[in-house]
């Protein structure tokens, strides 16, 4: 799979699936979510509601509606809390359910926000990490072809581009 690092606005993505950095009620919230939720429109709040929420790391899947995009993965990720709770494996569970998820339903392309780095705080130095290293890592053989890390704000695209770097020079 490839991976492609931008600067955007995932509401506007053009792509099979978008991730949706949610929260455990999956009934919207403030940034990335709040955004979806009102570019996709109410019937999303709706289908939402039928889930019955979801865990920290886990991912389910709605349709997008008013979206370019044709699907949504909604996954909470992990609040910072010190690090010392199972932060960064929970990350790894976002990213990494959520690419099974959509290479479950035929996907070709995927776009992510950056993950837990907003409210929830999680480092973006150990967030970049965890993030390019679960895409890069996730098998192969899948429908997924291309994933983009779609950054809302300059300092985050630098901190993601220089993780790219990082890691494509060790393989
Ligand atoms: P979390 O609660 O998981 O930290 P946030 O929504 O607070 O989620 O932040 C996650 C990231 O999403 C932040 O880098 C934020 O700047 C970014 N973001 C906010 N709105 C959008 C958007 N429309 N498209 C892409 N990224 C966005």
């Amino acid at each position: 799979m490839k991976l492609e690092i931008i600067q955007g606005d995932i509401t506007k993505m053009e792509v099979d699936v978008i991730v949706n950095a949610a929260n455990c009620t999956l009934l919207g919230g403030g940034g990335v979510d709040g955004a979806i939720h009102r570019a996709a429109g109410k019937e999303l709040l709706a289908e939402c509601m039928t889930l019955g929420g979801c865990r920290t790391g886990e991912a389910k899947m709605t349709r997008g509606y008013k979206l370019p995009a044709k699907w949504i993965i909604h996954t909470p990720g992990p609040r910072w809390r010190g690090g010392k709770h199972g932060e960064p494996e929970l990350l790894r569970n976002s990213y990494a359910n959520s690419l099974r998820l959509a290479a479950e339903a035929g996907c070709r392309t995927i776009a992510f926000p950056s993950i837990s780095t907003g409210v929830y705080r999680f480092p973006l130095a150990d967030a970049e990490k965890i993030s390019v290293e679960t895409i890069l890592n996730f098998p192969e053989n899948t429908s997924l072809e291309t994933a983009y890390m779609v950054c809302f704000d300059p300092v985050t695209l630098q901190a993601y581009e220089d993780a790219h770097m990082t890691l494509k020079s060790f393989e």
